[in-house]
């Protein structure tokens, strides 16, 4: 195992704190189960999962957009459970396509401040500087229709930060942008919410968006939190068989000894006729993807027969190639080898 970054020294205040927090919709198990979490200020967390394992409602209660059915909400350290949305200290950035299509970027923008009562001068100087901010100042008056998908993903991030948020959150921001907008934006949300020094909290199914955008993922199932760290963490030591299959890239193999997961570029295969330690295997597929090629396995672990998958480096492959059908071994070294919770 390659060795972990080293952690940030000192502990940053708690930006948000959840405690015991709970939504029950129906009888059974609730949407969100008695989770408790502390998101450090000024970091970027994201909260993942598979769809309908509680994100967003998590998010609503964060933002006060969904009732709490037990537990606490805390922004530092000010209990804000029962507040009004607006009272919270929170903000929410909605996806561009919730913009005011007859209102300009700059309208859009002042849109909160007018509802506020502040007067036309003083709205549009603060909107005109928060999309300056986001290096929109020059298109202040277009209308969203003629603004391309990121110019309006800006102008939705400076309409949420014109109530002066201690916290933004974010649910599922980039999934209605095509993939290469998607990666761009990606790219410059994590550079505002570092130059801005705000806490964002961001909801997203997709484990690539979260390991490329967080400094602390939370991986939730069924209501469940199980899983904090940083990306390199929760993907380098996942600490139970759901998030090794859910972040993916892992092998789950069951020995002797119990569960035990190990990453597919950590996958050691030789030639069955080497006769080399570790387990039997049959090359099920081979499937070339660049840089690697990726090897699918039917492999003989000690409760049965699974499928394997196994990374090769590319000229690794090309010194020796395996072909559909081939009998090999599969090993590990010890270190690569994750003991999973039962
Ligand atoms: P995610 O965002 O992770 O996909 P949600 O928080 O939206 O999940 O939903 C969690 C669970 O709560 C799901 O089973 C969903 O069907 C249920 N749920 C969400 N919103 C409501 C609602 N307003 N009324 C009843 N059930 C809901
Ligand atoms: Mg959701």
């Amino acid at each position: 195992m390659s060795p972990a970054a080293p952690s940030p020294s000192a502990p940053r205040p708690v930006a948000v704190e959840l405690v015991a927090l709970t939504k029950r919709y129906a009888q059974g198990q609730p949407a969100v189960d008695a989770i408790d979490l502390r998101i450090a200020s000024g970091s970027y967390c994201c909260l993942l999962g598979p769809s309908g394992c509680g994100k967003s409602t998590t998010l609503r209660m964060i933002a006060g957009h969904e009732t709490v059915s037990s537990g606490d909400v805390l922004l530092e350290g000010r209990n804000i459970t029962d507040l009004p949305a607006a009272a919270r200290g929170t903000a929410m950035m909605f996806q561009s396509f919730a913009l005011f299509p007859h209102l300009s970027a700059l309208d859009n923008v002042a849109f909160s401040l007018k509802m506020k009562g502040v007067a036309k001068a003083e709205r549009h100087a603060k909107a005109q500087d928060l999309l300056a901010r986001v290096a929109m100042g020059h298109l202040a008056q277009r209308k969203p229709g003629e603004l391309s998908g990121g110019q309006q993903q800006r102008v939705a991030l400076a309409r949420a930060l014109i109530t002066e948020p201690r916290v933004l959150l974010l649910d599922e921001p980039l999934s209605a942008l095509d993939p290469f907008l998607r990666i761009q934006m990606r790219a410059e949300l994590r550079r505002w919410q570092k130059e801005l020094g705000l806490t964002f909290v961001h909801v997203t199914h997709s484990q690539e968006e979260a390991m490329a955008l967080a400094d602390t993922m939370v991986v939730m199932n069924h209501g469940l939190i199980e899983q904090v760290g940083p990306p390199h963490e929760v993907y380098n030591r996942p600490a139970t068989e759901f998030i090794a299959r859910f972040m993916g890239g892992h092998n789950v193999l069951q020995t002797p000894a119990g569960k035990i997961a190990v990453r597919n570029d950590h996958m050691q295969i030789a030639p069955a006729s080497t006769g080399s330690a570790g387990i039997g295997a049959k090359v099920t597929d081979v499937e070339y993807q660049g840089t690697y090629v990726l090897l699918g396995l039917d492999a003989e672990n000690a409760d049965g027969r699974t499928g394997v998958s196994v990374m090769l480096p590319e000229a690794a492959f090309a010194d020796r190639p395996y072909t559909l059908g081939e009998d090999v071994r599969l090993s590990w070294a010890a270190p690569h080898a994750h003991a999973l919770a039962a």
